[in-house]
């Protein structure tokens, strides 16, 4: 197995990731109630401030898996899954190289 491209990968994603939660930061903002805008809008507003916040949980997760994923090269143990340390097939992780469990075994 290739490690040097799973971690080409990850390095990459990372840096994705970081400029995605960057952009998040305008649109997550909590919405001013005071804001002299009509009640649907300020619905959509809220809908739409919960959306980004969901997406960011999702994207910080993602960061932390990205980091540990990294951790597990320098230990010499990525692609193992972390539960029945089967080797995670590849196809797999080209798809999600963050990925610490194998299909069977992702919560
Ligand atoms: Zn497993």
């Amino acid at each position: 197995m290739d490690i040097k491209l799973y971690e080409e990968l990850l390095i990459k994603k990372r840096s994705e990731t970081e400029s995605f939660l960057e952009g998040l930061k305008e649109s997550s903002k909590p919405v001013d109630l005071n804001d002299p805008i009509g009640r649907l809008s300020r619905m959509d507003a809220i809908q739409q401030q919960q959306m980004s916040l969901e997406s960011k949980n999702r994207a910080l997760l993602t960061l932390k898996q990205i980091e540990a994923a990294l951790d597990r090269i320098k230990d010499d143990c990525y692609g193992l899954c972390l539960k029945c340390e089967e080797e995670i097939p590849e196809k797999r992780l080209k798809a999600r190289p963050e990925s610490p469990f194998c299909s069977g075994c992702q919560p």
